[in-house]
């Protein structure tokens, strides 16, 4: 899996914080635009806060000043898996696709077998991978 060194400047934030286009980062070998993982805002509960703003570092929400309330503005630089916005926000208004998808992504690309893979060297059990083929290994 080669990922970029560096990654596009693709604007800034109302912030004036740098946006960096992590969109380019492949997930365990799928294209992140392949990924349908990302948050919702529903408007309607979002007090207007900015926590979720202000506190993620990988900039997907950006904070539209006439409606004084955060959009999502760069969907694909979320982190596939993260719910932290969703957390945090006090009145619940983020929410994610259902974390199945999520297992179902992992079988399917064989994520377990290759962390071990990688973790491998680090526990010294680069003889045993054998034994632990497969996703459905981990889903027994
Ligand atoms: S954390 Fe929740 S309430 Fe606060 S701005 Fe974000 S979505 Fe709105
Ligand atoms: S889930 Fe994590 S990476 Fe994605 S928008 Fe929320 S805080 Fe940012």
């Amino acid at each position: 899996m080669s990922e970029p060194k560096d990654f596009p400047i693709i604007g800034k934030d109302a912030l004036k914080r740098e946006v960096k286009d992590l969109s380019v980062v492949s997930w365990w070998g799928v294209d992140r635009k392949e990924i349908e993982w990302y948050p919702t805002i529903d408007h309607d509960k979002c007090a207007g806060c900015g926590l979720c703003f202000v506190t993620c570092g990988r900039r997907v929400f950006d904070f539209d000043k006439q409606l004084s309330k955060p959009v999502v503005k760069y969907k694909y630089n979320c982190l596939v898996g993260c719910q932290t916005c969703a957390n945090l926000c006090p009145t619940n208004a983020i929410t994610f696709p259902d974390v199945s998808i999520m297992k179902k992504l992992v079988a399917k690309n064989n994520v377990v077998k290759k962390s071990f893979e990688i973790i491998a060297p680090i526990i010294g059990c680069e003889d045993n991978l054998s034994s632990k083929e497969t996703e459905s290994d981990f889903n027994k």
